[in-house]
């Protein structure tokens, strides 16, 4: 599970924890119920039953007597003495006439005043395979009373612990894991996220201060001329959100420092133009760029889009994917080399270590949130380093996009093209979709296009998820006969997919049926329906995104979620698309349904970003690590104060990476 020290297991925190600190009489005991019992062992008796062994225990206290079983489990008869006093956890069931707890969770008690696995404030743990609850926590319990002196050090000063009001670190894990109250958790809790947080803050701060003092960028100041030329071309005008983010890139552009730029847009906000513009500052300033894309089907968009526009500017623009040939790639690494390429838009086979630029300048990263937050990228390695500009339609609430990307500046476009009409999301019953087949056949006839998203490809036995090959076949054969039909899916071969997706631009496809291959990015402003069968197989903001696929021209769209979520947070999850398009308060919503883990992409080494805190949950906390984080690296008191000394050699020792 990753533990490899006694550091590591000293963070390896409960998953949850169960109350078990109150006992219930025996008297009291109801079928049903998962209670604590604590009484004396009556009697112990052990017998075959079947091909197993049955323990069969009595335990009585001053209001009555209850049996408790376990099986195949014959050593315990060794431990349970009758007379020795027993805390027993677990549901009481009804059998053969008679209350019992079935494998109840047990502790003989030993001393009066300290228990582990009952008759207090439980951990749960997660497990794996051939590791169990009890010895997990048995070996919890011993190293956390063991090591809290010796291992479990203050790093913090205790003038500043005592200001700041936190629990000492040793207290803290010590609560983490055997919590005294609900009320001593969370004053742990908050620790541990406090030092999160700070630990966080000050590496990326440390790591911004650096990239500001010691890189050096190349200045592209040609962009006044691009940007009118760009005015002139394009068959829309500009949103004010457009126009000022053109700024705002222009004004970092042209610093010898690295530009660090987020430009953040809801789905179909027009990001691409904006990313554009970027680029062929870069060009007419005589250096190169690259546009990073997180998918096959988005980088041929991309390229195409580009190709299209790049021509009015005379700026050279290629597309380097995994499946690009040897001969073509070749072709465009020595063009690279040589400077004769300007623009190359690529998936993750930009990052390969023989893409090499003459003069990389600028780096753009579009739907960033698809590669996680800070992922090593090559290319912005260096001297001079290449301007970033990093685009997501995630929207993030903005202290903490500043927080977690450090002052990474951000340009929001808050302003939708002129002319979108909102999409009407309907949540539709296994009843009705028949009717809104009927619909979208209507409007298919009318000359709009649709999309069919299926959570599978195939059919599986396994599984009575809906797959796209079956029902593109059912569509065709039944409702949709006579309508052109496609289908994308992952297993096709680039090409394939380019093709279905060209066709479906093109509006020789009419109905395109799906997997979640065209969440991000693709752009057919001609279609104007979705369906998305299975809807709560799917995230929020995954949802979201699909979603965005429709909604992109002046006609009125309409998406359709078929789906019979059996949980509450799945419901939520179908209720919330219906009533917003939103997509900052969706995000927002996702990241209090899903977590942070998922949410921010991994570490490098694969951990979650974060074991406790929670990047919107726990805001609060996080801009005051960030305030302190910000006294200690740009104030200097982290290299110059000795009080600070011990976080130092900390951090040091054990330093974040991401
Ligand atoms: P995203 O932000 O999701 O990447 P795109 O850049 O793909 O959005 O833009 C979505 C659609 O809106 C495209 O068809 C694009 O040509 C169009 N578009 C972009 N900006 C404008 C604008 N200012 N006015 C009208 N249409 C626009
Ligand atoms: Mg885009």
């Amino acid at each position: 599970m990753g533990i490899r020290s006694v550091r590591d297991l000293l963070y390896f925190f409960p998953r949850r924890y169960e109350d078990r600190s109150q006992f219930c009489a025996v008297s009291d005991l109801r079928p049903g119920d998962t209670v604590t019992v604590r009484g004396e062992i009556i009697s112990v008796k052990s017998r075959p039953f079947k091909r197993m062994s049955i323990l069969e225990v009595t335990i009585g206290d001053e209001t009555g007597w209850v049996h408790a079983v376990w099986f195949n489990q014959p050593y315990l008869k060794d431990q349970f003495a009758a007379g020795r006093e027993i805390i027993i956890y677990g549901k009481v069931d009804f059998y053969q006439k008679r209350l019992q707890f079935n494998s109840p969770e047990y502790e003989l008690v030993v001393s009066q005043t300290e228990t582990v696995h009952t008759s207090r404030i439980t951990p749960i743990y997660p497990l794996t395979e051939g590791l169990f609850q009890r010895s997990l926590r048995t070996v919890l319990k011993d190293v956390v009373g063991r090591q809290s002196e010796t291992v479990i050090r203050e790093y913090l000063p205790e003038q500043f612990v005592e200001r700041k009001k936190l629990m000492s670190r040793a207290a803290a894990i010590h609560e983490m894991h055997f919590p005294t109250t609900f009320e001593k958790l969370g004053e742990a809790r908050r620790r541990i996220v406090f030092d999160e947080f700070l630990l966080f803050e000050i590496t990326l701060l440390k790591k911004l201060e650096e990239l500001r003092t010691r890189y050096r960028a190349v200045e592209l100041k040609e962009w006044k001329a691009v940007a009118s030329k760009l005015r002139e071309t394009l068959p829309f005008e500009l949103t004010p959100s457009q126009t000022r983010a053109f700024e705002e890139i222009a004004e970092d552009l042209q610093k010898p420092a690295p530009m660090n730029r987020l430009l953040m847009g809801d789905v179909g906000s027009g990001k691409t133009v904006v990313e554009a513009f970027a680029l062929l500052t870069a060009a007419a300033s005589g250096h190169q760029a690259a546009l990073l894309v997180p998918t096959e089907i988005l980088a041929r968009q991309h390229y195409r889009t580009l190709s299209g526009l790049f021509k009015h500017f005379s700026v050279s623009v290629k597309l380097l994917t995994s499946n690009t040939g040897d001969d073509a790639r070749n072709r465009m690494l020595a063009e690279l080399k040589s400077g004769k390429l300007d623009v190359l838009v690529g998936t993750h086979a930009l990052l390969n270590e023989d893409v090499t630029f003459k003069s990389l300048a600028l780096v753009v990263v579009d739907e960033q949130h698809k590669f996680g937050v800070y992922q090593r990228c090559r290319l912005l390695e260096g001297d001079p380093r290449p301007h970033q500009l990093v685009a997501t339609a995630t929207p993030i609430p903005r202290t903490l996009a500043l927080t977690l990307y450090g002052d990474l500046s951000t340009s929001s476009l808050t302003h939708l093209p002129k002319g979108r009409k909102p999409i009407k999301t309907y949540w539709i019953t296994r009843k009705k979709q028949g009717e809104v087949l009927d619909h979208i056949l209507e409007k298919i006839h009318a000359g709009e296009q649709a999309y069919f998203i299926f959570p599978l490809i195939e059919d599986t036995e396994q599984s009575d998820l809906f797959a796209a090959k079956t029902e593109y076949d059912r569509l065709q054969r039944t409702v949709f006969s006579g309508v052109h039909m496609g289908l994308v899916h992952g297993r096709l071969s680039a090409d394939e997919r380019d093709q279905v997706m060209r066709a479906f631009r093109a509006g020789e496809i009419q109905a395109l049926v799906a997997t979640s291959v065209v969440e991000v990015g693709v752009d057919n402003p001609n279609a104007t329906m979705m369906v998305i069968e299975n809807a709560e197989r799917f995230g929020l903001s995954q949802l979201h995104q699909m979603r965005g696929r429709i909604g992109r021209g002046a006609k009125a769209s309409e998406c359709f979620l078929f789906g019979e979520p059996t949980t509450d947070e799945g419901k939520m999850r179908l209720r919330i698309l219906t009533k917003t398009q939103d997509g900052f308060l969706i995000a927002e919503e996702d990241l209090k349904l899903r977590g942070p883990g998922d949410f921010w992409g991994a570490r490098q080494s694969g951990d979650p970003l974060f074991l406790v805190a929670h990047p919107v949950l726990d805001e609060g906390i996080l801009l005051e690590a960030r305030e302190s984080a910000m006294e200690l690296v740009q104030g200097g008191l982290l290299e110059t104060s000795d009080e600070w000394n011990t976080l130092k050699k900390y951090l040091e020792e054990f330093p974040l990476r991401y």
